[in-house]
């Protein structure tokens, strides 16, 4: 680790390069979810990037199954969809873009009814599978501009563009109920390195928590995703797949809601534990913020 001083509020800062982190984030992990590696290989994502990589490409009815995966993962425990995936896959006979773009409201509210028998899905569930349709239309509408979703998808994310193609109000290829996460995601399931700025991220990332993303927003926080990845070496989906393990219900559940912070090994650097015990009026004896804004040669996050 090598490190530099930042000036700001008239006091140097110790900047963490990004292997300091990873290593703090893996010891983490191996104290409270040993099996961690299995559960990313279990996940999916980061073999479909190695597979990308020796060539395979989704289908355009693999394209719509990425999709439904994308909108389920929000707010919602997942290692109940990993433990459905296969009969959830089984639910439609066929995920071409133009069968799924024609299901009937009648036919989405069994599938809604299947969801709900199954106690799959969040609160969205309704509302995801009503939308599911309408995206259908515009996946089937990029397959014919390019010869398929996964030939326009990488022609853009090639261009830097694809983020912004899926999730801008204005654009011709906006996904509805898609945001920066859950585009994220999308391009994950379809075998594309990213970082989904989820809400466990955001708020572990954010000035309440390690303070290292200043404005937590997704875009800010996908955009540290990235470069923190690029400068571990590493995946970003894996990066991204550690802290989520660390944070979400079913796996470590370490920095949830409720977050454990005696437990935390990377509770000297956050600010959580130091207000709770300003709530209970001690004096904080936490050491300085080690991890304050990492340095990305772009300015702060
Ligand atoms: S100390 Fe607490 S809030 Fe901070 S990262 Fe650890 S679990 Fe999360």
């Amino acid at each position: 680790m090598s490190g530099r001083s930042e000036g700001a509020s008239g006091r140097d800062t110790a900047v963490y390069q990004a292997d300091t982190f990873v290593s703090l984030l893996t010891a983490a992990l191996e104290r409270h979810l040993p099996l961690w590696r299995h559960l990313i290989h279990d996940l999916a994502q980061v073999p479909k990037i190695e597979a990308r990589r020796a060539g395979w490409r989704p289908s355009d009815a693999e394209a719509v199954q990425a999709l439904l995966l994308s909108y389920l993962s929000a707010m919602t425990d997942w290692s109940r969809i990993q433990a459905a995936l296969e009969q959830i896959r089984g639910v439609l006979p066929d995920w071409t873009p133009r069968v799924v773009a024609s299901l009937s409201p009648n036919e989405i509210t069994r599938l809604q009814r299947w969801f709900l028998d199954h106690r799959l899905g969040s609160v969205l569930l309704g509302q995801q599978l009503r939308s599911l349709p309408h995206a259908a239309v515009i996946l089937d509408r990029m397959s014919r501009e390019a010869g398929s979703v996964d030939a326009f998808v990488h022609k853009a994310q090639q261009a830097g563009t694809i983020i912004e193609l899926l999730t801008t109000k204005n654009s011709e290829w906006k996904l509805p109920g898609v945001g920066v996460a859950l585009a994220a995601e999308f391009l994950k399931n379809l075998g594309h390195d990213d970082f989904k700025p989820d809400r466990h991220m955001l708020r572990m990332l954010g000035p309440s928590r390690l303070n290292i993303v200043g404005r937590p927003s997704q875009l800010e926080t996908r955009r540290w995703g990235l470069w923190m990845a690029r400068e571990a070496r590493m995946p970003a989906a894996q990066l991204d797949q550690m802290l989520w393990l660390y944070c979400a219900r079913g796996y470590a559940a370490v920095c949830s809601a409720r977050p454990r912070c005696q437990e935390c090994l990377l509770a000297s650097a956050c600010n959580f534990p130091k207000s709770l015990r300003r709530g209970q009026g001690e004096a904080s004896a936490a050491p300085r913020h080690p991890f304050t804004r990492l340095s990305h040669g772009r300015g702060k996050f």
